[in-house]
């Protein structure tokens, strides 16, 4: 009896002609996510994915596993031959262990999905034999409306017998939807923002802006520290550090008190436009939420909008707080976000911000400005680097 993981692809297998390639990045997503600690062989049979166990780490390679996109479920199997004697033994373990660990379960379903059509019996005969099986060693009894556990059967050329079902994210495997830049802060908004779109297949690289020394080292190594948490789930990212102290001086020097923050995010998108250019990605990313503060009206979010031709994605947009904190707290940026380090936009804050700006009203107030020669300024100073994920060793 071998232990193995096996891991249901959702939308994976109804993507047609995408199928090969969708499959080969889910393939690598797991590789890479699997880097470091230890598994046995992967692959690919009838519809899911196969990840050998071979030592104690059940719970490591689930963990690792949650973090692929393109998986719905993980399901940890006993695989044996295809034979009722080596099924039987299978199905009287995988109950012992579940019985073991949830003493109160009293009912079962058996639920067989049969791909080898060789097989002299069908689905309804096989669950039937395994239901016996159960009933005849174990004090359970049958529900097949609502039952304590199921006992589920694959029976392909080998069979794989699991109770657990363990539910992973879903979505597409990062990189089969385009490269995305995030704008990432140290807030709880925006490691969700690029969370979703990296669940959607982009590849989420991350621009942070800072306003050393007036924010910390230790604000900054926060904001790596939730870059990484999304390196987790897409890929190695590129991390984009950028100082707007100095544009935010000259805008305090030069605009409308009121208007500081409209005036700084439209920086911050000027920067990320002219990477964005540069670097070839196909959108922006931010974690704007309609209503939640005065720069994300929409008047502010239209003045913000106007800087750039790319696409920007903003998906919390229509989303409630504690929706977004639920999330956040799902994959684990939560805690890390509500560490209390300063953040750039609370530097120059406004007491009365203009909540209805408008396009034309900011580019008169941006007039005493020169933009190009700021964001180039700002850029040439721009740090880069690499976070890692699980690409890097195991720590
Ligand atoms: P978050 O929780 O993501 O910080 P927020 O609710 O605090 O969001 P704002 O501070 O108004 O909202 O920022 C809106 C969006 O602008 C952020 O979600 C982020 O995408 C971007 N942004 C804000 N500050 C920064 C920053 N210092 N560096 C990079 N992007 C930023
Ligand atoms: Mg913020």
């Amino acid at each position: 009896m071998n232990r193995e993981m096996a891991l249901s692809l959702g939308e994976l297998v109804l993507k047609g002609k995408n199928r090969h390639r969708f499959l080969e990045q889910l393939m690598r997503q797991i590789k890479r996510n699997l880097r470091g600690i230890d598994h046995g062989k992967i692959y690919h049979n009838m519809g899911k994915v196969y990840v050998e166990v071979v030592s104690d780490n059940e719970e490591k390679l689930i963990n690792r596993l949650k973090h692929v996109f393109g998986i719905v479920y993980i399901a940890p199997t006993i695989k044996v031959e295809t034979n009722p004697e080596q099924i039987e033994e299978a199905v009287k373990e995988i109950v012992k262990q579940t019985l073991e660990k949830n003493p109160e379960y009293k009912t079962f379903k058996a639920i067989t999905s049969r791909g080898d059509k060789k097989f002299p019996l069908n689905s309804m005969e096989i669950s039937a034999k395994i239901g016996g099986i159960v009933l005849k060693n174990f004090d359970v009894k049958v529900d097949v409306h609502n039952p304590d556990f199921n006992v589920y059967c694959d029976l392909k050329k080998d069979t794989y017998i699991y109770v657990e079902k363990i539910k992973a994210h879903g979505g597409l495997p990062s990189g089969t939807n385009g490269r995305g830049l995030l704008l990432l802060s140290g807030g709880i908004d925006s490691p969700v923002a690029g969370f979703l779109m990296a669940k959607r297949g982009v590849k989420v690289d991350c621009l942070h802006f800072h306003s050393y020394p007036f924010t910390s080292e230790r604000a900054e190594e926060k904001v790596k520290k939730l870059a990484e948490d999304i390196a987790n789930f897409s890929d190695e990212l590129t991390f984009y550090s950028v100082n707007i102290l100095p544009v935010q001086k000259e805008i305090n020097k030069n605009c409308p008190e009121e208007e500081m923050t409209i005036i700084s995010r439209r920086f911050m998108m000027r920067i990320a436009d002219k990477i964005a250019r540069e670097n070839n990605y196909d959108c922006i990313i931010t974690g704007e939420n309609l209503g939640q503060v005065a720069s994300q009206t929409i008047n502010g979010l239209t003045v913000t909008n106007d800087i750039t031709n790319k696409l920007v994605f903003r998906p919390l947009i229509g989303m409630d707080k504690v929706d977004i904190i639920e999330i956040a707290k799902e994959i684990d940026t939560y805690e890390t976000s509500i560490l209390p380090f300063e953040d750039c936009c609370t530097v120059f804050l406004p007491k009365h911000p203009n909540l209805k700006p408008t396009i034309e009203g900011i580019e008169e107030s941006e007039e005493p400005l020169d933009s190009e020669k700021l964001v180039e300024e700002a850029m040439e100073k721009m740090s880069v680097s690499k976070i890692g994920g699980y690409d890097e060793e195991e720590k």
